[in-house]
């Protein structure tokens, strides 16, 4: 289906509070790679699972000393005639022990080098004994991973596309975690759930009087067009760099006021509080929002550097 069908599954499911790591991991990342890039066989193989939701990726793209910076990694994919011998360590995957398969971003030549030019993409299988996961503790609800890989003998077809092209596709495989749908939905279902909470309590004018939740309100509203408006760039293939990092940036940030500000209001006892089912939960997903795929310093030099080069965001969908 297109890209719009995925982006209301997306918002729906966000929209309604389900966790939805694990299908961005496989479906909008892996799933979508492996459509866009991977071989005849490689789609037969892992696609029809990974739509049943019987076939699930984890993503491993950020190690220890390389996230923003993806052109730091150090994990190494030496080619051993057809094969390839996968060594290196992964952090902050998410939902790892969930996966059965890792798509992991390895560098194939230049070892050593800082460069995107020699990136692979690898399916990588995680129940081998040649890889190690072990979970990270923190504060997030979500459940972290490094993955180790201790000399991986893989197979000629674990390569997603071609050797050097695993940097343009790490790109594309966030497209459209990027047009900040997820992000929007969450903003959405907090500041409605917030103002249930407020209503309950008998608060609510007082609150808006002090904080402005009308503004709030027709921000999240202008922040859920400005996701669409990227999703469509995504449609029609014309979503830049610059016009991802703006709705990327915007709608996480939103989420996170909302989150933040709902706590202040609501406090921690509100956890118990039906109204507000979710507000533990938002509190602690809040910090990640501005970090995952990207940070907000990052998404703001993206567009710095655009509109510098006199660039448009929205140039190629006008
Ligand atoms: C909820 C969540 C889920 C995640 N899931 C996954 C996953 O499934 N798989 C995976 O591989 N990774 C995952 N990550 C990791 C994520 O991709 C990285 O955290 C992110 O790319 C940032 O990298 P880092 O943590 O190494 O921080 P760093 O890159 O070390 O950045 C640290 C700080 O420095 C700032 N900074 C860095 N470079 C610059 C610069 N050039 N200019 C200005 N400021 C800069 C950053 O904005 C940040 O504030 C997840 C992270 C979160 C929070």
């Amino acid at each position: 289906m297109s890209a719009y069908a995925a982006a209301v599954t997306a918002e729906e499911l966000a929209l309604h509070g389900v966790p939805d790591s694990v299908r961005v991991n496989t479906i909008d990342n892996a799933g979508a790679t492996i459509l866009a890039a991977g071989s005849d066989e490689q789609r037969r193989r892992y696609c029809p699972g990974m739509a049943a939701g019987e076939t699930v990726f984890s993503v491993l793209f950020t190690e220890p000393h390389a996230g923003s910076d993806l052109g730091g990694i150090t994990t190494t994919a030496v080619p051993m005639g057809d094969s390839w011998r996968i060594t290196g360590t992964k952090s902050w995957n998410a939902r790892t022990s969930r996966a059965q398969f890792g798509i992991c971003a390895a560098r194939t030549q230049g070892h050593g080098d800082h460069s995107y030019a020699a990136t692979g993409l690898f399916i990588v299988p995680l129940d081998h004994p040649r890889v190690q996961v072990e979970p990270i503790r923190t504060f997030n609800p979500e459940q972290f991973f490094s993955v180790r890989f201790d000399e991986l003998v893989l197979p000629p077809d674990a390569l997603v596309g071609k050797p050097g092209q695993g940097w343009s596709l790490v790109a594309e495989a966030l497209g459209l975690e990027r047009t900040g749908i997820c992000f929007a939905g969450r903003a959405r279902r907090w500041f409605d759930q917030l103002v249930a909470g407020l209503r309950a309590r008998g608060e609510l004018a007082r609150a808006e009087d002090e904080h402005g939740l009308g503004r709030l309100d027709a921000e999240i509203r202008s922040s859920r067009l400005l996701a669409w408006r990227a999703v469509q760039g995504v449609v029609e293939g014309g979503l830049n760099a610059a016009a991802a990092a703006a709705a990327k940036w915007w709608t996480s940030e939103l989420a996170q006021r909302v989150a933040w500000l709902a706590w202040e209001l609501l406090g921690p006892a509100a956890d118990r509080d039906a109204h507000f089912p979710d507000l533990a939960l938002a509190a602690r997903e809040a910090p990640g929002l501005t970090l995952a795929a990207g940070t907000s310093e990052i998404q703001l030099t993206t567009m710095a550097t655009d509109l510098l080069d006199g660039g448009d965001p929205w140039e190629e969908q006008n």
